[in-house]
């Protein structure tokens, strides 16, 4: 197997050399974490459930040794990737085994910030939108000339990241578990998105979710600044109580002027830090940022980017609206795959919750909707207002009926059960006649109980999608 891991990595984990540490979690970050651990020298214990993960490691010459049931008293740290809990539902029992021993529990997030201290460190957490502006930030900044390397849940795992040291900066989405499992990295610009309910079994509920996403703003340096999606009220009252502690924090709107702050209003980005308003660009433009929730994941990489740079001059704000009107889009986000017969195929398969959901939704009309999966917390309830939008509903995964049910008396619907065939049936109606319509999947469901994972689900809407076009051709 082709893997770019430790060898290409020069950051540097000497600290680790000789110390025991315990890494459970064999997943593209976790063996590539326990590669370059081990080749700095640590002594990596590896452990995975899978044994065809734990069978990698050891042939790359790793211990295999399950925490779980093993001595860790002699372990100063266990490396947990945040798949697996470490709170609720339950901890595991490895996990649970190590708290008792007094070990400290992190990912590998926390290990890049260990091993490259003299970077700048962006983070950026929220229900929605985390991996657009990640991207989005890193393009900004590669495009102004500023070394950069985006990394986290998006792209390449932490420590096979090229090391970026003094003046060089990384800019990392994180996940609330990831941020649950750090203990001394620090974020020079903290960004909270927005906030929405979401994984709430992982985290006992809301108040324990947002209290993990707050955890980016933990030990700030004094000259760190934090960037707050203000449009729902938990986000607001997170910006209320950073203010209140005194700490630099930037509010963020699409929904409302804010005075001496940065705002969206009639499509533009308006920034009115210093005085008088500055209209930076017209996001409705940008094709590759469509709704208003991309314009919040613009105005907010837009905010980040005034910080980081700190330019004051118009030629710099059309720089940077230049490279905002660049940014190339991400796959699996309202990606549109193809247009048939003046019908658009979109890709929104990383909507995993109503309310990324919502954000397709209000972006079109006439819609033929492909929902459905794995249901998440309170189901497509608050996607009522979006119904009149949808034309029809082709329903798949376990979440089916549930769905129907909701939608009965108001969508057309029907229960397709997988992709392949809720595509063939959602082209059969889009072609049935000349109006033009848009073919959306945007599930509102985790994939898992019909995929490995949402670019898996993606891929096979792409697929079929394409097959359907060379067939028309
Ligand atoms: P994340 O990494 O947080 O899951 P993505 O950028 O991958 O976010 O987008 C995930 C989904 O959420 C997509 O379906 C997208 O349309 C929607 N989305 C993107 N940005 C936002 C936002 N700011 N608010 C709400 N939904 C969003």
């Amino acid at each position: 197997m082709a893997m770019n891991t430790a060898s290409h990595s020069r950051l540097d984990l000497s600290a680790f050399a000789g110390t025991p540490i315990a890494v459970l979690g064999l997943g593209k970050s976790g063996l590539s974490a326990a590669r370059a651990l081990h080749q700095s020298g640590a002594d990596v214990r590896a452990w995975d459930d899978d044994p065809v993960r734990r069978e990698v490691a050891q042939e790359g010459g790793m211990a295999l040794v399950d925490p779980g049931n093993a001595d860790m008293t002699d372990v100063p740290t266990l490396l947990l990737s945040p798949g697996i809990p470490h709170t609720f539902p339950a901890p595991h029992p490895a996990v649970k085994r190590a708290l008792e021993a007094g070990c400290e529990i992190i990912c590998d997030i926390e290990l890049l910030a260990r091993a490259d201290r003299d970077a700048l460190y962006v983070g950026i957490t929220g229900t929605n939108g985390k991996s657009t502006t990640t991207a989005l930030i890193g393009h900004i900044l590669n495009q102004l000339g500023k070394r950069t390397v985006i990394g986290g849940n998006i792209g390449e795992p932490a420590l096979t990241l090229a090391p970026m040291g003094a003046g060089g900066i990384y800019v990392l989405e994180l996940s609330s578990y990831q941020l649950e499992l750090l203990t001394s990295a620090a974020f020079d610009v903290a960004i909270w998105l927005n906030i929405s309910p979401d994984h709430l079994d992982r985290h006992g509920g809301m108040d324990g979710y947002i209290a993990a996403k707050r955890r980016i703003f933990a030990r700030q340096p004094a000259t760190g600044i934090a960037i707050v999606g203000v449009d729902d009220e938990a986000s607001q009252a997170v910006y209320d109580d950073l203010i209140a502690q005194g700490k630099t924090a930037i509010a963020i709107s699409v929904e409302r002027r804010i005075e001496g702050g940065v705002y969206v209003a009639d499509g533009w980005l308006t920034d009115e830090r210093g005085g008088a308003a500055r209209r930076i660009m017209d996001l409705s433009q940008v094709e590759t940022l469509p709704g208003s929730h991309n314009a919040q994941n613009a105005a907010v990489a837009y905010a980040a980017v005034s910080v980081i740079i700190a330019g004051k001059s118009a030629a710099f704000d059309a720089q940077l609206a230049d490279a905002i009107a660049t940014f190339p889009g991400l796959a699996h986000r309202q990606e549109l795959v193809a247009t048939l017969g003046g019908c658009a195929f979109i890709n929104d398969s990383k909507a995993t919750n109503a309310d990324a959901t919502a954000r397709a939704l209000a972006c079109s009309d006439n819609i033929i909707w492909i929902a459905g999966g794995r249901a998440k917390a309170g189901g497509i309830e608050t996607l009522a207002p979006f119904f009149p939008r949808i034309r029809h509903a082709f329903l798949i995964g376990e979440a089916a009926n549930d769905f129907a049910t909701t939608l009965e008396g108001q969508v057309p619907t029907t229960i397709s059960g997988d992709l392949a065939t809720a595509v063939a049936e959602a082209a059969k109606l889009a072609t049935s006649d000349s109006t033009p319509c848009v073919v959306l999947l945007s599930p509102a469901c985790a994939s898992f109980d019909q995929f490995p994972d949402f670019e898996a689900r993606g891929d096979a809407f792409r697929a079929a999608v394409l097959t359907l076009s060379e067939d028309a051709a």
